[in-house]
């Protein structure tokens, strides 16, 4: 079926360490520490502590055997100050209402940090999409997708993919919607197989921006990437996309793994050799390479860079001790816990946040959503150029405000998505 499947690898919020959060008690906490280093009206901030909207439905599926069987779907829609909510739809057994309520915020700040004209959204069904077939699932995201048809659509929110869900499963909800609408609709959902208005780029996009922006942070930093160790963790579609374009570019990535292990060459990979996780399952701790090495290992790696691509929460202060990179560039969402953040600030290692170096993802989605309204699709090497612009100028905002202000990369990305958030809000006053 050509619906991926991930949540066989992803496990982000499952992970539980001993300060791991919850990504609702982030998106707070966050949203408080950037609201203390911007000239923001408190008002404001109070708005943004509460999410516009959380949709909850009931989702009746029938099964193949003929039995019933009902789920739970959320949507929850943070903030559309700035533009349609916009944000993933997850199949997982672990989806609830708290969870989407905080990567919505998340999602807000993506956007803003991006400057997209887009607010956040998330959504999922709390199910556990590997004991779906693929007809019961076509049938739960239809349903789903009429559930929630009311508050959807091209000029109100605009749902991806994410845990569980895939180009197949945006195919049907973008079915869904545009059958019961009376007409083709594709740009009410982004992410969807190119041959009914996706973009092509999308899936390698979340790698792609974080290959662009470790590149730009290492010419900062005054390395040459030509002479730059990088180990990457997790060898997915984030993780395999970056590491493959940062091997290109001329970096040497020494280390990359899957869930089952790590593979370490200190003379360097060749990437374009080692296949994915997602590609052939094992083929990462199964290739023939000088060194295995636990995942734990490979963060401790004496590296320049490390990209944590895998899962949430795996830089904790357990281990970040032991860290000897010079710099993290986030590909996963979420990979560094407060306390282990606080302690590379300390240590003055530069942590690139998830909300800029993944965001190309939702950029490319953004693309889409411009090529269904136009009806136009662009070519492969248009999306490579604009996401190299879009993720340029992000780069560049959120480093004058790093250089201005002394200010950690992260407070930075928020500091600029809540100003831009909170100027907007501002602008437009409250309504009546
Ligand atoms: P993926 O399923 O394609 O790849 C995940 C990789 O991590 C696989 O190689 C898997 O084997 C490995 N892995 C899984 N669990 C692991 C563990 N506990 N320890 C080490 N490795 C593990 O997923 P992806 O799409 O590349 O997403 C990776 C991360 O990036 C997630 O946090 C995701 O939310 C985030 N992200 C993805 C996108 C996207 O559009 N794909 C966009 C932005 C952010």
């Amino acid at each position: 079926m050509p619906t991926t499947d991930p949540t066989e690898t992803k496990t982000e919020t499952i992970e539980s360490t001993t300060d791991s959060e919850s990504p609702l008690a982030t998106a707070r906490r966050q949203l408080e520490r950037a609201a203390a280093q911007v000239d923001i009206d408190p008002d404001v901030v109070e708005r943004l502590k509460h999410p516009s909207r959380v949709q909850r439905v009931s989702v009746p599926l029938r099964r193949d055997d003929g039995s019933l069987d009902v789920f739970t779907g959320f949507r929850a829609q943070h903030d559309d100050v700035r533009g349609p909510y916009k944000g993933g739809i997850r199949y997982h057994p672990e989806v609830s209402a708290d969870e989407c309520i905080g990567l919505s915020m998340w999602m807000t700040w993506k956007c803003a940090v991006m400057d997209l004209p887009f607010g956040g959204g998330k959504g999922g069904v709390t199910v556990n999409p590997k004991n779906l077939s693929t007809s019961e699932h076509e049938r739960l995201t239809r349903r789903f997708a009429e559930e929630l048809r009311d508050i959807l659509g091209p000029k109100h929110d605009v749902p991806a993919p994410d845990m569980g869900t895939g180009p197949q499963t945006m195919a049907w909800f973008m079915d869904a919607y545009s059958m019961q609408q009376g007409e083709t609709t594709p740009s009410v959902v982004t992410g969807k197989p190119p041959v009914i208005g996706g973009s092509y780029g999308r899936e390698e996009a979340p790698g792609r921006s974080v290959a662009i922006i470790t590149r730009e942070a290492i010419d900062h930093y005054g390395w040459r990437i030509g002479e730059t160790t990088v180990a990457v963790q997790g060898f997915g579609s984030v993780g395999a996309n970056a590491a493959r374009l940062l091997d290109d570019w001329g970096a040497s990535v020494v280390a990359v793994s899957d869930v089952d292990g790590a593979i370490h060459d200190p003379e360097g990979l060749d990437t374009r050799d080692v296949e994915g996780h997602n590609e052939r399952p094992g083929m990462v701790s199964g290739y023939d390479a000088p060194e295995t090495l636990s995942n734990a290992q490979l963060l401790e790696l004496d590296v320049d860079v490390v990209i944590p691509a895998a899962v949430g929460n795996v830089l904790t202060a357990d281990n970040v001790d032991s860290v000897r990179a010079d710099l993290i560039v986030e590909g996963a969402n979420g990979p560094t816990t407060f306390a282990a953040d606080t302690v590379l600030e300390e240590r003055d290692v530069p942590v690139i946040p998830d909300i800029l170096a993944n965001a190309g993802g939702v950029t490319v989605s953004y693309f889409e959503w411009l090529q269904d309204i136009n009806r136009r699709q662009w070519s492969l090497d248009r999306v490579h150029e604009e996401l190299e612009d879009e993720m340029i100028n992000a780069w560049s905002s959120v480093r004058q405000i790093v250089d201005e202000q002394d200010m950690t990369w992260r407070d930075a990305a928020y500091a600029l998505a809540l100003s831009r958030i909170g100027d907007a809000k501002e602008t437009r006053g409250l309504w009546p």
